[in-house]
């Protein structure tokens, strides 16, 4: 099926020079849907993870259903002051400043096996935050999977030494 179809490109937003996939024209496409997560689990089952774990808020897109097929337990990554119960936080840079992710100090234990999930990895910065989350609880990441790789940005050289999987890729 031909993915990228279904991706709307918008220049310029949020701001100027950015080029933003947008994947609610994918989302709302029946068949482009089923084909999406049906081939992320393909991919991502051999990976056999404890957890999925999804960054607000696409994340939580495309981490939920797959943590649904694989039959494992689902963990939200979330913007500050979000989540109720005590919490780790990695912080990131922006082009302009830093932004700050956290985790339920609870929701992982050492040892536990976590695959992290987003739609997409541009720089690298987002889940690069969320694995130092995962390093703080002391569990293990078996893989990274996004829908969406743009390749020219080199994100893949920020993340750990796992397998990195994306459906699709731009440069
Ligand atoms: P990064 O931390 O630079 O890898 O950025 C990843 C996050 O920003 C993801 O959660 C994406 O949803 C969002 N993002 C970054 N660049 C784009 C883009 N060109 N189009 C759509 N979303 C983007």
């Amino acid at each position: 099926m031909d993915l990228k179809s279904l991706i709307r490109n918008i220049p310029d937003f949020p701001k100027p020079g950015i080029l933003f996939r947008d994947i609610t024209t994918l989302l709302q496409n029946p068949q482009g849907l089923r084909y999406t997560i049906d081939s992320l689990t393909e991919k991502c089952r051999p990976l056999s993870p404890d957890y999925i774990l999804g960054m607000e808020s696409r994340g939580f897109l495309f981490g939920m259903p797959l943590a649904y097929q694989l039959e494992v337990g689902f963990i939200p990554i979330r913007k500050p002051k979000k989540l109720p119960a005590a919490v780790y936080r990695a912080e990131y840079e922006l082009e302009y400043g830093t932004d700050c992710l956290e985790m339920h100090q609870d929701a992982l234990s050492s040892g536990d096996k976590v695959l992290i999930v987003d739609d997409l990895i541009a720089t690298g910065g987002t889940a690069k935050a969320t694995a130092e989350l995962v390093k703080q609880a002391g569990a293990t990441i078996v893989g990274f999977c996004f829908v969406v790789e743009l390749t020219g940005l080199k994100g893949r050289e920020q993340l750990p030494d796992v397998p990195i999987i994306s459906l699709l890729q731009y440069d």
